[in-house]
């Protein structure tokens, strides 16, 4: 199943309507809708990789695009497809 991200600060405003003025069974409802219904937020998932030495080369690649950093500098993130490179793969 697809990850929807949803900005949590726009929800509680409303969170705090439900509490004050309804049940706690409705509040339940309400509150699962609005989550439902909240547009998705602008963000991107965090890929993880890691730098993989080139037998051939020694040079490192990012073990998710491929590519070359510049500079062949290990950075954090690949200035390529930024994925944050803290060795863990994706799940
Ligand atoms: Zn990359």
């Amino acid at each position: 199943m697809a990850k929807k991200f949803i900005e949590a600060e726009m929800l509680k405003p409303d969170m705090k309507i439900f509490t004050s003025a309804y049940s706690t069974e409705l509040t339940k409802c309400y509150s699962q809708e609005a989550i439902d219904s909240a547009p998705a937020a602008d963000v991107q998932e965090v890929r993880h990789g890691s730098w993989e030495i080139n037998p051939d080369g020694y040079y490192p690649y990012c073990s998710i695009c491929k590519e070359e950093p510049q500079g062949r500098a290990m950075t954090k993130y690949c200035p390529n497809c930024g994925a944050r490179m803290d060795g863990e793969e994706n799940v």
